[in-house]
């Protein structure tokens, strides 16, 4: 039996909102309605251009940096506030509700990927600052900022979301070569610099939870890369779903829902893919070329339980008799954790 609900969505072949330097392609629920639990958004940044100042009132936001240079502000309710800058492979972590803005820096565009730990989230749980102001009254505005009503008459009249801005003029941030990002801050993790579990033949994985960044309480990021023909073999995550965008190569996904349904989805570069808390799955290179998948759980903890181990952890005999095969048979099961499998 085959699931009736697909788990792939082709997030980078959507119809983009585009604004002044800046282009989005966002999944949440509505659009892929297996993702309940997790939303997605693919963000592109000319250099200078913002995504404005803004929050969101039912999600925490997690990002990865597919390409180019940004930075980023955040305010604390303490009335702390960040500066970051990012590159290739680092991640942030901004807390439900807390105000930031993303700017790109150039040269060259910003790609990167946000995850949210809700599948409900949509542009109208984000509150985005020229719309606030605009919508109240004027004479309210103008006290608020200490302009005239006036003065009040030159912002915008509702959500700008994306606006062009000057490149910073900050030349630590636009030396050429960059220094590699290599530190850890209360919200940037040097993810990329990681120094990845590697399966000889088969693959590497890097993982950033709350126990190496952590800001990160609700979410767990991982970068998994496949050789050709590796499989991520079959697993599942007792403490939550898993949210996929394959950022290049291509895979084949099966995913095990119980009771006789299973579903497997082929995925290119740009799809999106999501596999509910508990779900058996594997993930297998299916191209010719190196397989890189940018992964999001809805907690901050890691937790996997692989095949090979739970098998490798039970008694021959026991095994034996569950598939009722001859023990020289259950012998040449795995002895131990294969995890990625060349
Ligand atoms: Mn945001
Ligand atoms: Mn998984």
């Amino acid at each position: 039996m085959t699931s009736s609900i697909s788990f792939r969505y082709e997030l980078e072949k959507k119809q983009p909102r585009v604004g002044p330097g800046g282009i989005t392609r966002g999944a949440s629920v509505n659009d892929f309605p297996a993702s309940v639990g997790i939303a997605g958004v693919s963000m592109r940044l000319q250099p200078g251009a913002m995504r404005e100042l803004h929050w969101h009132a039912n999600a925490a936001e997690w990002a990865y940096i597919v390409d180019g240079y940004c930075r980023t502000t955040i305010i604390h309710p303490d009335g702390n506030t960040y500066t970051d800058s990012f590159g290739p492979g680092d991640v942030w972590y901004f807390p439900k509700g807390y105000g930031h803005v993303i700017q790109g820096l150039g040269p060259g565009e910003c790609h990167f990927i946000l995850i949210f730990d809700n599948g409900n989230f949509s542009e109208d749980h984000t509150f985005s600052i020229t719309d606030f102001i605009s919508h109240v009254p004027a004479a309210v505005a103008a006290q608020s900022l200490g302009i005239t009503e006036d003065e009040v008459a030159q912002l915008p009249k509702g959500e700008v979301y994306f606006a062009q801005g000057e490149v910073p003029d900050d030349h630590s941030l636009l030396s050429d070569p960059r220094p590699a990002p290599q530190l850890i801050s209360m919200h940037r993790y040097p993810l990329h610099a990681q120094q990845p579990r590697r399966i000889p033949g088969g693959g590497t994985q890097r993982v950033v939870s709350a126990a190496e960044f952590p800001i990160s309480t609700t979410i767990t990021g991982s970068l998994i890369e496949l050789q050709p023909g590796a499989l991520r073999e079959l697993h599942w995550h007792p403490n939550a779903d898993e949210w996929q965008y394959f950022i290049s190569g291509t895979a084949e996904v099966g995913i095990f829902l119980a009771e006789g349904e299973a579903v497997t989805e082929y995925f290119n570069a740009g799809d999106v893919g999501y596999v509910p808390m508990g779900a058996g799955h594997y993930i297998k290179n299916t191209g010719n070329d190196l397989c890189k998948i940018l992964i999001g759980f809805n907690s901050g903890h890691y937790q996997a339980l692989d095949l090979s181990e739970w098998l490798a952890g039970n008694p021959i005999d026991l095994i034996a008799g569950n598939f009722g095969i001859p023990k020289a048979l259950a012998d040449k099961f795995p002895a131990t954790k294969n995890f990625i499998i060349p």
